[in-house]
């Protein structure tokens, strides 16, 4: 019969270790064959399966009071304990509980899987797990209250030291100070620690909520829960840990970097389980490296402007000398690569631009310098490259040049832009250029070549008068090279008294008596022998020499003519060149007369001999210095008249006394009528003006003839007498002394 009971027993799925519940109970019942067994038979199975079963069983009364229990309850709670209160056997918080659930049972209901803690007559705890269901009599009322129960003190031990370790757990987690979180397969919060939520109350609310909820609470957009669940899917997808970063702004406005880690965990079965998510706080690192962005952003417009300051020139923003080289470098490589268009260079000094500045000052001088490059630029195309080279010299690289008369149009377009006068605070200024054009060669071996060229181009437009362009030729690199040593030895000679100075005699014409000497400067150089003026002066000229070279000659011959002199005759006339560029230095009217009061030499006897161009200038300042002069006593001669742009008309507005006709003209005079008709206007409107006019290169006597008829006052020339050194003056001046005794003592 047991063996029956325990068969449908587990046909059912009932084990002996769960109570059955009612439900069961009547399955079971009706499972069994109950028509053919007797009734008794059948009570004698009831009475057997709970007798038998493992776990606890027993019925109280109304009062509460153990009616009776199975092998099970009396082995735990003692043969004794029928007929005790349930209240006994339990503590006193549980029998309260259990107190009010009996209550139900007694009013028809049926309790399952209530939790009930018991304890035994020696005090140790059994946890049970009951049901509770109603007994009834024979007359079908409830008489009683069944519990059957099962053990499971062992589970609730395990459940208790579970939830023990798991509480030593959560106090580590909330202890880590980065925040941490974990989910559930649905990505609700299972755990959360005040890392990731300082407030306790949101922390535990928000536990099997999920993100969506969570950021609505928060008030964080809800697009960083969604990309959290897009990030949650991703690493269930991947079976793996994934990262990434995400920022949200708090409430006090302060934004929060967080560099986020979702690490999902799977079961033995390969199920998701959870899902871990931990987190750090970037912000520091996040500001740290935008402030490093932004500094580096700094040093790099530094480093810009750096770069362009130091390839451009500060005053016209045009490239500078370093980056023009660069692109003519890179003109020549591709020059001597291809066989393609070349390109051509052309330097540009500016005339007379030191004037503007000494006059206007620099402010202006600079505008002049600002204004001018953009007139350079209007004349050029995109690729070509106009850069400034330092004062007033500017070098444009022409680039690509299909055809070389292209360059030479440029520079003369230059030349036309800069004849439109510019207007520089409140001024109009005449501006010209000298400009040097070299074509490119792919025999160039560097951009200096190139420029050097250009350069020495540009020094031969200047020489020619400037305001012009000179085309480089092979020739000008020789003369050029030359130029250098000669200017070296030149300034040595100045020092070191290699100049020698020739005298050559003033006659007056009618009475065939001379009147003085012109002083001419002759280089007696240590190597090439006595050198004539031709060979140095525009060097000294150009490079500002011929100041110190004048100076000296003026000492020199003004010394020698009072050495000469005997004592009562008439002091003799000096004729000196000077160079027009004393005349735009502000000491020249001091110093030559500082020279004559030292000297002890009589202003009158002197006479300065300066060319057209120094009046063509139109200065006032010139004209002022020329007047002083004058005051002083010191003639002013106008020398090689006629070769100049000179009209007479001008010579009315300078303090000029004295005219010397070009040699030129007295040369072509016997030849041709239309040069002998000139010399004649030339005298004839001299004379009005009250001019003196001395014939120069007078070498045949027809030419002394003809200017005689004229009316020339004083010649000068080979015919008369070649210049004399030093040394021969004084036998000269004898011979006339004695060819016209007593003359020198007349005045002129
Ligand atoms: P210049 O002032 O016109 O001087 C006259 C030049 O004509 C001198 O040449 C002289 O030797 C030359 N000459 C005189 N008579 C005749 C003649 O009958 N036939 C020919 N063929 N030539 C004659 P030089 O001495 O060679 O001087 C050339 C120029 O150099 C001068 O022309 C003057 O402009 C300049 N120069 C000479 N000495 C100085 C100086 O100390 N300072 C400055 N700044 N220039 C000077
Ligand atoms: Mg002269
Ligand atoms: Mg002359």
């Amino acid at each position: 019969m047991l063996t029956e009971v325990q068969r449908q027993l587990d046909r059912l799925g009932l084990s002996a270790d769960s109570p059955p519940s009612v439900e069961e109970w009547r399955a079971f019942l009706a499972a069994l064959d109950t028509s053919s067994p007797p009734t008794e038979t059948l009570a004698s199975w009831h009475h057997q399966a709970v007798e038998n079963s493992p776990g606890p069983l027993f019925v109280m009364n109304r009062e509460g009071r153990v009616r009776g229990g199975n092998l099970a309850f009396l082995t735990l709670f003692g043969r004794g304990s029928p007929g005790r209160h349930y209240e006994s056997l339990c503590p006193p918080a549980e029998a309260a509980r259990l107190t009010e659930l009996i209550t139900r049972v007694f009013e028809g209901e049926v309790l399952e899987g209530i939790s009930v803690e018991f304890h035994l007559p020696d005090g140790t705890p059994r946890f049970m797990l009951a049901h509770l269901y109603p007994s009834r009599g024979g007359d079908g009322r409830i008489d009683g209250c069944i519990l059957a129960c099962t053990d499971v003190t062992e589970r609730h031990r395990k459940a208790e030291a579970l939830e023990e370790r798991y509480r030593s757990y959560e106090t580590i987690l909330n202890a880590v100070p980065a925040p941490l979180a974990v989910f559930d397969r649905q990505q609700r919060y299972l755990f959360c620690n005040p890392s990731a939520i300082a407030n306790d109350e949101i922390r535990a609310w928000v536990i099997g909520r999920d993100d969506f909820e969570y950021c609505a609470h928060r008030g964080f957009s809800p697009t960083l829960a969604q990309k959290r669940r897009e990030q949650f899917e991703a690493a269930v997808r991947q079976r793996g840990p994934i990262f990434w970063e995400e920022h949200f702004t708090l409430p006090d406005g302060s934004v929060r970097h967080m560099l986020r880690c979702l690490n999902p965990v799977f079961s033995a079965g390969g199920e998701l389980d959870l899902a871990i998510g931990y987190g750090l706080d970037i912000t520091d690192r996040k500001q740290a490296l935008e402030e490093l962005a932004g500094l580096n952003r700094e040093l790099e417009t530094v480093n810009r402007r750096l770069r362009h300051d130091a390839l451009h020139d500060a005053l016209t923003g045009l490239p500078n000398r370093t980056l023009l080289r660069d692109r003519l470098e890179q003109a020549l490589t591709r020059v001597r690569e291809t066989t393609g268009p070349s390109f051509a260079v052309l330097f540009l000094d500016t005339d007379r631009f030191k004037m503007i500045n000494d006059s206007l000052g620099h402010p202006a001088g600079d505008a002049l310098l600002v204004a001018l490059a953009g007139r350079l630029q209007a004349e050029l195309r995109p690729t070509d490259t106009v850069s400034r080279l330092g004062g007033d010299e500017f070098t444009l690289l022409l680039e690509p040049l299909e055809e070389a008369s292209y360059a030479r149009e440029v520079a003369e377009r230059i030349g036309a832009a800069l004849r439109q006068p510019f207007v520089v605070q409140g001024h109009e200024l005449l501006v010209s250029a000298s400009i040097g054009l070299v074509l490119g060669d792919p025999g160039y071996e560097s951009a200096t070549a190139v420029l050097r060229d250009a350069d020495i181009a540009m020094y031969r437009a200047k020489a020619r008068g400037g305001a012009g362009y000179q085309e480089f030729t092979p020739e000008m690199r020789e003369r050029a090279v030359g130029r250098i040593s000669l200017e070296r030895d030149l300034r040595r000679a100045v020092r070191q008294r290699e100049l020698r100075v020739l005298y050559q005699p003033i006659v007056a014409l009618n009475s065939r008596r001379m009147v003085g000497f012109e002083a001419l400067v002759r280089w007696q150089h240590p190597v090439q022998g006595l050198l004539p003026p031709s060979a140095f002066i525009e060097l000294a000229e150009e490079t500002g020499l011929i100041l110190d070279l004048d100076r000296w000659v003026l000492r020199e011959a003004c010394a020698q003519m009072l050495a000469w002199r005997r004592p009562g005759e008439v002091p003799l006339g000096l004729c000196v060149n000077f160079s027009g560029r004393h005349f735009a230095a502000p000491d020249v009217y001091s110093s030559l007369a500082q020279v004559l009061d030292e000297l002890g030499f009589e202003p009158r006897a002197l006479k300065l001999e300066l060319t057209e161009g120094v009046l063509l200038q139109h200065s006032q300042t010139i004209g002022e210095t020329l007047a002083r002069i004058r005051e002083l006593g010191v003639g002013l001669s106008i020398d090689d008249f006629g070769t100049g742009y000179s009209s007479l008309g001008y010579l009315q507005s300078y303090p000029v006394d004295t005219l010397k006709i070009d040699r030129s003209f007295i040369n072509r005079m016997l030849g041709s009528e239309e040069s002998a008709e000139l010399v004649r206007t030339i005298i004839t409107m001299a004379k009005n003006l009250r001019l003196r006019v001395v014939a120069e290169g007078i070498e045949f006597p027809a030419q002394l003839e003809r200017l005689r008829a004229l009316g020339c006052d004083y010649v000068q020339g080979y015919l008369l007498s070649r210049p004399l050194s030093a040394a021969d003056v004084p036998a000269y001046l004898n011979r006339e002394r004695a060819a016209r005794p007593g003359e020198l003592l007349q005045p002129g």
